[in-house]
């Protein structure tokens, strides 16, 4: 077996029994990068230190942390001290933070290395990771389609074995689309439950980190070492999730599990209904009792979503006026001195952030501003609560809920990049439950007729994440999705 198919859990173990070495995991990673990166994009920059950090790993007499010698890749959202962190922006392009990410330093204090950065949409606002400063990030299961976003270079390296696991971030669906368009795993924690504390603002009441990897332990492996108290980040909730190491597949005889009606009406393609309803099937067998659940206010995610976080992101990213940090452009296109102040932050912010960010704080601004406060934001946030009313009494009657990550599998690039709207409503089905908070995963169960992955979405009940993995555990069993990219 080659290095890459080995996943997290089994390289740590061979590396703490000494059969192998973090430097040779460590070149490993770093030559398929080389190999494949450059038609892929999913990785931006690369820690320039970590060869160097492995050896020195290697020299370490205790072996200690459940992440030994795991190289990892991180979106480059997280601040990673030292190391470029440019959320893929023009605005941050030669920004090289003081300082790491907590759940970055958590990953780095069970023995992970940081192997490298990967891309992304600019500021995380995107599906395709088609809006990047550095390009788009490819699908390594056919590179004319997109890898999902906006950790879609996250979910690439992950996808072609250029990192054994990844980090990525979900506002809205960042980590779920992007895992179930590239056929691996990815996990949405509670809100608060992992430090937002080094990673670069998107919308606040929604950011949060979690794990992508070829498998569910793999995901319960990071999400363990990340999910921790943290005093710099108010939101942050002291640790509620039991422990997620030696998760056991359960029996789901007797088990509740809800079908959201809302989720599977409308624009669900026929083959990712097929593939779930297959799932479906097979834990009936199981003895699980599906049920049939209403969630009435699932057709307001997307336009609730679409205020909420715009509304969030003008006010996180007014920060880049090129004055405090940042690009800074003082000159206009004839290359005169800016006339004002005035003039200096509208070219800079010009120069700086691209056109779905300008559009996104435009609106954003609008819906904040005094007039139409009560009518656009206000209303958004009193709907967010209906949302999440809906889920509260869907979990009296059900402990998880089974549905579509995306309507279709992975679509070509281009194909959506000049219909905002229609870029939009690919979050159709992973929206609600980030306004709601809730934990929410993808788990790879087959290839629709393309041969393209499809995602189950599996959500739970705030700070259930331990349940909703052993979930995941049987029903990754049941799926047993084994195909890789060719790439592999
Ligand atoms: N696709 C959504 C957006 O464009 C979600 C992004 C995210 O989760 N970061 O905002």
């Amino acid at each position: 077996m080659q290095i890459h198919e080995m996943g997290v859990k089994a390289t740590v173990q061979a590396l703490k029994e000494r059969q192998l070495s973090c430097k040779e995991v460590t070149e490993h990673y770093l030559k398929r990068s080389e190999k494949l990166n450059p038609n892929l994009n999913a990785i931006v920059c690369a820690n320039e230190d970590v060869l160097v950090q492995a050896e020195a790993l290697d020299q370490k007499k205790d072996k200690d942390g459940i992440l030994f010698g795991a190289p990892i890749a991180i979106k480059d959202l997280f601040c990673t001290k030292g190391i470029k962190s440019t959320a893929c922006s023009n605005i941050l392009n030669n920004f090289v933070p003081p300082y790491t990410a907590t759940c970055v330093s958590r990953l780095q204090n069970e023995g992970a290395l940081i192997l490298s950065k990967t891309n992304m949409d600019e500021f995380a606002m995107g599906s395709s990771n088609e809006v990047s400063l550095f390009g788009a990030c490819k699908n390594p299961w056919d590179q004319t389609r997109v890898p999902g976003g906006s950790s879609g270079g996250s979910a690439a390296a992950v996808s072609a074995g250029l990192a054994p696991a990844a980090l990525g971030s979900d506002t809205g669906g960042s980590i779920r689309q992007p895992a179930s368009f590239c056929g691996v795993v990815g996990v949405k924690p509670t809100y608060g439950s992992v430090s937002r504390y080094g990673m670069i603002a998107f919308a606040s009441s929604l950011d949060q980190a979690g794990p992508m990897a070829n498998s569910v332990e793999d995901c319960a492996l990071l999400l363990e070492a990340m999910i921790a108290k943290d005093s710099k980040d108010a939101t942050n909730a002291p640790r509620k999730v039991g422990p997620l190491i030696n998760l056991q597949i359960p029996s789901i005889k007797g088990r509740r599990l809800g079908l959201p009606k809302q989720y599977f009406e409308g624009e669900l393609s026929e083959g990712v209904h097929s593939a779930i309803d297959k799932i479906i099937d097979l834990l009936k067998k199981e003895g699980a009792e599906l049920v049939e659940i209403d969630l009435p206010h699932t057709s307001f995610a997307v336009p609730v979503y679409y205020l909420v976080a715009t509304s969030e992101a003008s006010s996180n990213l007014s920060r880049y006026d090129g004055i405090r940090y940042g690009l800074r452009v003082e000159k206009d296109d004839e290359g005169l001195p800016v006339k004002d102040l005035h003039e200096f932050y509208s070219i800079t912010r010009s120069k700086g952030f691209g056109e779905e960010v300008q559009r996104r704080i435009l609106l954003g601004t609008f819906s904040l501003s005094s007039g139409y406060f009560d009518q656009f934001y206000l209303k958004a946030c009193q709907v967010r609560r209906k949302i999440y009313c809906d889920f509260q009494e869907a979990f009296k009657n059900c402990d998880a809920l089974l549905a579509p990550v995306a309507t279709h599998t992975a679509f070509r690039l281009g194909e959506k990049i000049s219909d905002p709207m229609a870029m939009y409503y690919n979050d159709v089905y992973t929206t609600a439950a980030s306004l709601s908070g809730l934990p929410a995963m993808s788990l790879p169960i087959g290839l629709d007729q393309q041969n393209l992955p499809i995602g189950l979405q599996i959500m739970s009940p705030p700070f259930q994440e331990d349940k909703m993995l052993e979930l995941a555990l049987k029903i990754e069993e049941l799926a047993s999705f084994k195909e890789k990219p060719n790439v592999w």
